[in-house]
């Protein structure tokens, strides 16, 4: 946490110095000693501080100044800081003024010029006032704030964003906080767009996008080099479990993220079924953990970059992110996952962010508690979603299609779901409309008991249904299945042939894919079993299946 600030306010040098002087003598070892030349400056400073939400103890305004006089002065920055103590410096002449401001702008106390001894004068009243603020104004939050509406998308995006690098923040709503409100404004008083962030180096950002952000926050988000032996795309399990085994066997490793590392793994509120984690642990720690591994074992991480395509020049494989900048590798391996499938129903894309999220969406959850909320899927991750809700919402009911939970949840969840009293299943049923104007207000569920179709109340729903995996990337390059799937090893052998194109005596390795030294790992691999073991053992065999790909280029 910074010092809190002194702020001494006169237009006289000499008197400003010898202010300072004195307080510095005193106060250096806790507090930050400022001092402003008139009472605008000192305002803009007191702005400023609040931009970075720096506390400030203690205003010493000398009232003689022209323009804007010191009661003036600690008036209008009262406004901005009400809990800072108030010291009036004076002439004898304005003692009369002095007393007025005692009730009008509730100043603290006023001091005669000149001051010494400070020993007597001085400090025994500004020790009293600062150790009264120190025991009664609790310290403000030292970290990234964002300001916004929780209705808003771009807020959820950059809660998310933060959230799932593991960026500590304080969420400021400015619909229920005027002072957030007021900090807003006075970023962009014309046109306010959200979110705007707020970095304790005073900087702020507005509705940055994941780039500028990760920056910011300094996350890498350029490689180092423009050649790697192996380059990962997709920071998932798969990725994590390749980068592990790469950089630790040797080879120069890059991996990128368009996100965050974790992939969908990181957004698990609790992973139960991972070998060697008896308690099961939040998908976030996993990430945290695999993360900080694969940087130890040397491997580089690059994050908020999306990879835009793919190309081969023999014997090279070349990566071109979105704004076209490329990097080159020896050997690629894709381990880009899949993402939720969007519900194609009338309503639901305009309220997406503003009630209506995709997946478990967990730096959403507390801002429902004691409400009503909808999870609609039937698998694993819905299953997981409903239970870490209903910690929070009055009521989770989960819409599924299929006539039982057996069909598609693993045996522990739907025991878990049945034991907790605040979750509702609902068989057989759909969503079929979302209603709200500027944030989700109902739905309409229409299912096979009688009555049909019927519209409740709902204060959030939350998406699980399905996946659609992320190969754009790779379209046209490399043999994908009707659904998108990339396909490798010994499903790409069709009638004994083997993929048109490919050149080599032998057929494609386990995880290869129809280009040679391009190997897939994890959920975008048809048939993929998606489960993070699964994805963390595709990894490592694919880094081993490069090693033997490079001894023959
Ligand atoms: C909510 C939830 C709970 C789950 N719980 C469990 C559980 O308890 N147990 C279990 O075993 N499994 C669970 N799963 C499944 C498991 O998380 C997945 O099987 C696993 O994460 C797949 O790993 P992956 O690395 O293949 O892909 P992903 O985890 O999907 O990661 C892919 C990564 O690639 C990135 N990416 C995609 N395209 C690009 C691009 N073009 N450029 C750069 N980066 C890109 C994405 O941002 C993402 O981070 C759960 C899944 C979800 C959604």
């Amino acid at each position: 946490m910074a010092k809190p600030v002194i702020l001494a306010v006169d237009d006289e040098p000499q008197v400003l110095n010898a202010v300072e002087r004195d307080l510095r003598r005193h106060y250096r070892g806790d507090y930050r000693i400022m001092k402003a030349t008139s009472g605008q400056e000192a305002l803009e400073t007191v702005r400023q501080l609040k931009r970075r939400n720096a506390p400030i103890a203690l205003f010493l305004a000398d009232q003689r100044m022209p323009v804007m006089s010191g009661t003036e002065f600690l008036a209008e920055a009262r406004k901005l800081n009400p809990d800072t103590r108030k010291v009036l410096l004076t002439a004898y002449a304005d003692t009369e003024a002095a007393i007025d401001s005692i009730n009008a702008i509730g100043l603290d106390h006023y001091l005669m010029k000149p001051w010494d001894p400070p020993e007597q004068m001085l400090y025994p009243v500004l020790d009293d006032l600062l150790s009264d603020w120190q025991a009664t104004v609790p310290l403000p939050y030292d970290g990234i704030r964002v300001a916004g509406t929780l209705w808003s998308p771009s807020c959820h995006r950059v809660k998310d964003f933060l959230a799932r690098n593991r960026i500590p923040y304080q969420w400021l709503d400015i619909e229920k906080d005027a002072e957030a409100s007021e900090l807003v404004e006075s970023v962009s008083p014309e046109q306010i767009r959200l979110p705007v962030v707020f970095f304790p180096d005073g900087s702020v950002l507005v509705e940055p996008n994941n780039r500028s952000l990760a920056e910011k926050c300094g996350l890498q988000t350029q490689a180092t080099e423009p050649f790697y032996d192996v380059i990962i795309v997709g920071a998932g399990p798969a990725g994590l479990g390749a980068a592990v085994y790469g950089a630790s066997e040797g080879l120069r490793t890059l991996m990128i993220d368009k996100e965050a590392t974790g992939g969908q793994a990181g957004t698990s509120s609790r992973i139960e079924n991972y070998l060697g984690f008896p308690n099961g642990l939040s998908g976030a720690d996993l990430a945290r953990r695999a993360t900080a591994q694969a940087q130890r074992l040397g491997a580089e991480i690059v994050t908020a970059r999306e990879v835009a395509e793919v190309r081969v020049e023999d014997p090279y494989r070349i990566i071109t992110f979105g704004d076209g900048t490329e990097l080159v590798c020896r050997a690629l391996v894709l381990a880009t996952g899949v993402s939720v499938r969007m519900l194609d129903v009338p309503g639901v894309k305009a309220l997406t962010g503003a009630g209506i999220y995709y997946g478990a969406a967990l730096t959403e959850a507390a801002h429902y508690r004691d409400e009503q909320v909808f999870v609609v899927g039937g698998a694993n991750s819905a299953g997981q979603g409903a239970m870490f809700f209903s910690q929070y919402a009055s009521k989770v009911t989960m819409l599924v299609r299929a006539d039982a939970l057996e069909k598609s949840m693993s045996q522990y969840l739907v025991d878990q779901i049945r034991a907790t009293e605040n979750i509702e299943v609902m068989l057989q049923t759909e969503v079929v409309e979302a209603l709200g104007e500027n944030r989700l207000e109902a739905i309409t569920i229409a299912s096979n008991e009688p009555g049909g179709t019927k519209t409740l109340p709902a204060a959030a729903m939350f998406l699980f249904i399905g996946a659609v995996p992320h190969s754009e990337l790779v379209a046209g390059v490399v043999q994908r299945n009707s659904a998108g799937f990339i396909v490798t090893g010994p499903d790409l052998i069709q009638s004994g042939r083997r993929p048109k194109n490919w050149k080599l005596k032998r057929d494609p390795y386990i995880l290869e894919t129809s280009v040679p030294g391009i190997f897939a790992a994890g959920d975008v691999r048809q048939g993929a079993i998606r489960r993070v073991a699964s994805a963390v053992g595709q990894g490592a065999i694919a880094i081993s299946l490069v090693h033997q790909y490079l001894k023959t280029v």
